[in-house]
This record gives structure tokens, C-alpha cells and sequence, in this order.
């Protein structure tokens, strides 16, 4: 695939997710949103606050419901679509500013103050609105689970669109040289950042292979089933040590085990740069 249009592709996703944030009604209902998911803090990857009681720990959350994250992806049994997203319906930015990195006791999280990587989906215009990680990663892909996942998240008047990257153990990656040296962090610790990064260049390695569509829930507490996955299905290269400068800042295991799909079709887009 032409690597322009991959980058291209990649810029978009960023700059939809910032433009809603700190205007009007969108902006606010967000922000009351993604903080409601900030303050649930009990809950945990293993033990007794682990994901088999999120449902009774957030009595008020989704995380009982039918439409759960995260699932397996069998390739073949998959929707064809074809024609659902376009090129044009990706705004990123050449370079995005980056203003911190937390670990939040569950994953490493990048944030921005402000950012214009949009992506037009469904008549919605989604705004990225943070990057984060899981190690190993929690979608498996005709059972195979990667050694790390990106989740790219962007929101739009009370619904999320998430980008899901696969990453394999390979020749190392710019952008998570570029991620890494922000890290090691403690718990709780946040680093400030400051500093623009192409964002893209984290996608443009998967964005010409398939994508696998399905309806889903946040990938931890209040677990709301607004979300639409959008899962890669190429895996993008990092190297060995640039998957344990992440994984050591994260809990271990940080990933939800399988949920059924409870008759959820998952759709195919195919191929995601020449519709
Ligand atoms: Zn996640």
C-alpha cells in the first residue's frame, strides 16, 4: 500500500479525537465521561478486585452486560464489508504535542492537552483523546494472544471508537523509542512529556491489512458498552526491549480474559486504504 496514504490514514485517526473536547456540550459530557472512568480505582487484573468481580465491585457498570470487551477475532468467520470507511474519513495531525505520561496503577497512558486527530465514523466526528497499553495483549486474533496491544481512544457525544494495534516481537519501533524514554514509571507517577511526536507512524505498519469491526464495552471498569472496536489485524514490530520498557511499568497480566460474543457479528473491512 502507498505509505502516503498510510500516514495519511494514521494523522487523521489523531486529529479527530481533540477538536469536540473543550467545546460545548460534547466537550463536557466527554470529560464527565472518561473522569468517571479515571475515579473508579478498586479494581484490579488479578485477585479479589480481579476481573470476575468487576460486575459486582461497579454495581452501577456495564461490566455484567452482554456487549463485553475484549473477544477473540476467527478471521474466518467474519463479515465482509466493504466501502464502510474511507481514507478521507481519517484526519491526523503531522505532528502531535504529547503533554504526559501516567501510570494510573493499570496502564501506561499518554495525554494530550489538545490534539486534532479526528476520525469520521458513522456520523460521528471521534477525537483522540489517549493512548494506552496491555501487556500481553487482550484481544486474540484466531486465539493467538500478541505480547503487547495499543488502544488509540477516541470519543464523540457519549460514544468511544478504539483503535486496537497488535504488537509482535521484531525490529524495533520509532515511535516506541520515541514513547520509551518517558519510562520507567512507578505507580501513580506521572511524567511530564511536552514534546510532538507523528503518531501515525504507530499505525502505518497495520493500516493496510484487514480490520475487524464488532460493538463492545471499555476495556476496564465502568466496563460501558458504548464503544466501537476497531481491531488490526497486522501486528506492528517492536523489539524485545521495547515491549519490556512498557510491560515493566504496567501490572502484570494487565488484559480481561475473553468475553462471549453473545450473538455480536464482527465485521471485516478490507482492505481499509483502497475504499
Ligand atoms: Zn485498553
Amino acid at each position: 500500500m502507498n505509505k502516503l496514504l498510510s500516514i495519511t490514514i494514521l494523522l487523521s485517526l489523531i486529529l479527530i479525537s481533540c477538536n469536540n473536547s473543550n467545546k460545548n456540550k460534547k466537550g463536557e459530557h466527554s470529560d464527565k465521561e472518561l473522569s468517571k472512568q479515571k475515579t473508579t480505582e478498586q479494581w484490579s487484573y488479578s485477585g479479589e478486585f480481579g476481573p470476575e468481580f468487576w460486575a459486582q465491585l461497579e454495581k452501577e457498570s456495564d461490566c455484567g452486560g452482554q456487549y463485553q470487551y475484549p473477544i477473540n477475532i476467527n478471521t474466518t468467520n467474519s463479515e465482509l464489508i466493504t466501502n464502510d470507511i474511507k481514507v478521507s474519513d481519517f484526519h491526523y495531525e503531522k505532528a502531535t504535542e504529547i503533554q504526559s505520561v501516567k501510570n494510573n496503577g493499570h496502564t501506561i497512558k499518554y495525554n494530550f492537552i489538545s490534539n486534532e486527530n479526528t476520525m469520521t465514523y458513522d456520523g460521528g466526528k471521534y477525537l483522540l483523546k489517549q493512548f494506552h497499553f496491555h501487556s500481553p495483549s487482550e484481544h486474540t486474533i484466531n486465539g493467538v494472544r500478541y505480547p503487547l496491544e495499543l488502544h488509540m481512544l477516541h470519543y464523540d457525544n457519549g460514544e468511544y471508537l478504539v483503535f486496537a494495534i497488535m504488537a509482535q516481537q521484531g525490529d524495533p519501533s520509532e515511535t516506541f523509542e520515541f514513547l520509551g524514554q518517558f519510562l520507567s514509571l512507578k505507580q501513580g507517577e506521572t511524567k511530564t512529556v511536552n514534546k510532538s511526536q507523528q503518531l501515525s507512524y504507530a499505525l502505518n505498519e497495520s493500516i493496510d491489512g484487514a480490520l475487524y469491526n464488532y460493538r463492545g464495552s471499555l476495556t476496564t471498569p465502568p466496563c460501558t458498552e458504548k464503544v466501537n472496536w476497531f481491531v488490526l489485524e497486522k501486528p506492528i514490530s517492536v523489539s524485545e526491549e521495547q515491549i519490556k520498557i512498557l510491560s515493566i511499568s504496567m501490572p502484570i497480566n494487565n488484559y480481561r480474559d475473553i468475553q462471549p460474543l453473545n450473538g455480536r457479528k464482527i465485521n471485516k473491512i478490507m482492505p481499509l486504504a483502497t475504499n
